[in-house]
């Protein structure tokens, strides 16, 4: 966005975003749709002096109701569809072929990086949309249809931990049949700073559940707020596609952990798969041009700019604590224990909206919403508006 070039810490784009929430809440003449992304529901709470790594889910819920919102909606629903679609993605390249390694594509940070960066590497990225990004595109298309409005009747909200996501909210290549998918993105401390303006007893709320059937997932998205999470629950579908078999042991511990660089061969009866996972921009930088040598080469790699993943993300609460990544990062695990389904594959809300709207993962209908492209960013400005109209 053009505030991000003029204000590189984002400031600018953040106080705009949140005066224009406030706004519309306080109109509510659009129907007022929000979701949330893995990573804030265990640190929400920190804004309201609970420990770090305590699970809000369900509060974080409650108050989003009671500032408004007439759905709420999680956005690790769409992290289950990310990973049909991207695993499916990966899978079409190992049988058919294609560039590898292939990159995870969820996070704005990396993707920015590799744009400005490591452009030579632009189809190497999985063509999945983020998941904040999918279930915009959904909410102004399936789901708008479902409650027969208009899509610029909707006015979608993603609470995240990030501040990445709302420049990559404003690209021209995440519209939707002419509309944003995303209209504002608030962070995590942003939220937590309207409930206290709107004076939500935030600490006295019960827990509430997410409404159906946008706010149905499993354990494997849960985990995308942590570093290795993408991989681990891209392994666990991935796994059972390819092999038709079930998965002995779903936790892939190799992926889990601090470690700035972790790699793993996986074994998918008889294929193996090289992978990586990079958290952190010193260490992303490193390993890509260990694989830019050729020094290194892997099959499928995950990358999260932010030190742990999302869980220490740019718009998290701050804090002094020594262990709070260590405590969220625990927490994401502990939730994604406790689910009924842990499997992306297996989400029935999944399995029903490629049923009744998307038909199979990398349909016809999956591209337009939920795929992009990338651009190379090193070009001039006229070149890559030459690039977006071939593309469009
Ligand atoms: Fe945003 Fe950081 Fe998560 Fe990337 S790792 S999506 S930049 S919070």
């Amino acid at each position: 966005g053009q505030c991000a070039t003029v204000c590189p810490v984002g400031a600018i784009t953040e106080r705009m975003d949140f005066r224009r929430v406030a706004e519309e809440l306080y109109k509510h003449e659009k129907v007022l749709v929000v979701q949330t992304a893995p990573a804030v529901r265990v640190a929400l709470g920190e804004e309201f002096g609970e420990e770090p790594g305590t699970i809000s889910t369900g509060k974080m819920v409650a108050a989003l109701r009671k500032l408004g919102f007439d759905y709420v909606f999680d956005t690790d629903f769409a992290a289950d569809l990310t990973i049909m679609e991207e695993g499916s993605e990966l899978l079409q390249r190992i049988k058919e072929g294609g560039k590898f390694p292939m990159f995870t594509s969820c996070c704005p940070g990396w993707v920015n990086l590799m744009e400005k960066l490591y452009p030579e590497f632009r189809e190497n990225l999985s063509t999945a949309k983020s998941p904040h990004e999918m279930l915009g595109a959904l909410i102004k298309t399936y789901f708008a249809k479902k409650i027969g409005k208009d899509p610029k009747d909707i006015f979608v909200v993603s609470v995240m931990p990030c501040t990445a996501k709302k420049d990559e909210a404003e690209r021209e290549t995440l519209l939707v049949r002419g509309h944003v998918a995303v209209d504002a993105v608030i962070t995590t401390r942003e939220l937590g700073k309207l409930i206290k303006m709107k004076k939500i007893p935030y600490e006295s709320l019960p827990e509430e559940e997410y409404d159906t059937p946008l706010g149905i997932s499993t354990g494997a998205a849960v985990i995308f707020g942590a570093t290795g999470g993408v991989m681990e629950a891209a392994l666990r579908t991935a796994y059972e596609l390819y092999t038709g078999k079930e998965l002995p042991k779903l936790d892939f511990e190799f992926v889990r952990g601090f470690e700035g660089v972790k790699e793993a061969e996986v074994d998918l009866d008889g294929k193996i798969l090289k992978v990586a996972v990079a958290h952190g921009g010193a260490n992303v930088v490193k390993l890509m041009d260990k694989i830019k040598s050729g020094e290194v080469y892997y099959d499928f790699v995950e990358i999260m700019a932010c030190p742990g993943g999302c869980i220490g993300g740019g718009g998290q609460p701050k804090s002094t604590r020594p262990d709070y990544l260590e405590r969220r990062m625990q927490a994401i695990y502990e939730i994604d224990e406790n689910m009924p389904i842990r499997k992306s594959h297996e989400n029935p809300a999944i399995k029903k909206i490629y049923e009744e709207y998307l038909e199979h993962p990398l349909s016809h209908i999956s591209h337009e919403l939920l795929h992009t492209h990338y651009l190379d960013r090193k070009k001039s400005v006229v070149e890559r508006k030459k690039e977006l109209e071939e593309v469009n």
